[in-house]
């Protein structure tokens, strides 16, 4: 059986609003995502080093501890700063960093297993790009080879490089979607993120117990059959 949760269809490319003319407050709380498949970037994202960066975001974060009225002086407090800024840069946000993209071990398909292959329950921290909280979940993924395989764990460690980064989870689907096609040379391909948002459960709402679903299927997932059998397996109790 498949859990409750809302069940968000991931619109093509050409069917996501454009949102450029709206302001914050007309944008409000809603997840909205102006681009659908790559995290908005700048061209010199990267010119910065890792250690530089984690220098200036301990240096900015120290302000906004200051400004809420914390005593920075404080043993418990002092070294917050620095400890938030080398977690963003070297752990939570890594993923950013196409340096760290996991490299692909592919195989011969040598048993010409030509059925699906499902990873299921791939534990999934990331990241809400617009509240800056965690997004906590698992991912389920499957493929049908045309010839090359991969390492069970580059699946997972695929999922968590996508993850590492300030996220929407539509984006989040598609990007590792995306990504294993690419590897594997292979348009079957299916992806489900099913993931509860702190953003939605400790705040705002504050709604404990519902959780997002999104899914891509492509290549012979689009087939009602195919998908119903990775559904199966996915969900089976
Ligand atoms: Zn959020």
């Amino acid at each position: 059986m498949k859990p409750n949760g809302t069940l968000l269809n991931i619109p093509s490319i050409k069917e996501v609003s454009d949102l450029s003319g709206l302001s914050l407050e007309e944008i409000g709380d809603d997840h909205l995502t102006t681009s659908l498949v790559e995290t908005p970037l700048r061209a010199d994202a990267f010119e910065m080093s890792d250690e530089d960066k984690i220098a200036t975001i301990a240096h900015h974060f120290r302000h906004i501890m200051d400004t809420l009225g914390l005593d920075l002086t404080d043993d418990s407090l002092k070294g917050t700063p620095q400890r938030v800024a080398k977690m963003y840069v070297q752990e939570i946000f890594s993923g950013l960093n196409p340096a760290n993209k996991p490299k692909a071990a592919l195989f011969d398909n040598k048993y010409h297993y030509d059925q699906m292959l499902v990873e299921k329950d791939i534990t999934l921290f990331s990241n809400c790009e617009h509240h800056f909280v965690p997004i906590i979940g698992n991912a389920h993924v499957a493929y049908i080879s045309t010839g090359k395989v991969i390492g069970l764990s580059k699946i997972n460690r695929i999922v968590q490089y996508y993850a590492k980064r300030p996220q929407v989870q539509e984006r989040l689907t598609v990007q590792i979607a995306q990504e294993l096609k690419q590897m594997l040379d292979t348009e079957h391909v299916a992806v489900i993120v099913d993931a509860k948002h702190l953003c939605v459960s400790s705040r705002g709402v504050e709604d404990r117990t519902s959780s997002t679903i999104t899914a891509h299927y492509s290549g012979k997932f689009a087939e009602e059959a195919v998908r119903a059998e990775f559904l199966s397996h996915v969900y089976k109790r």
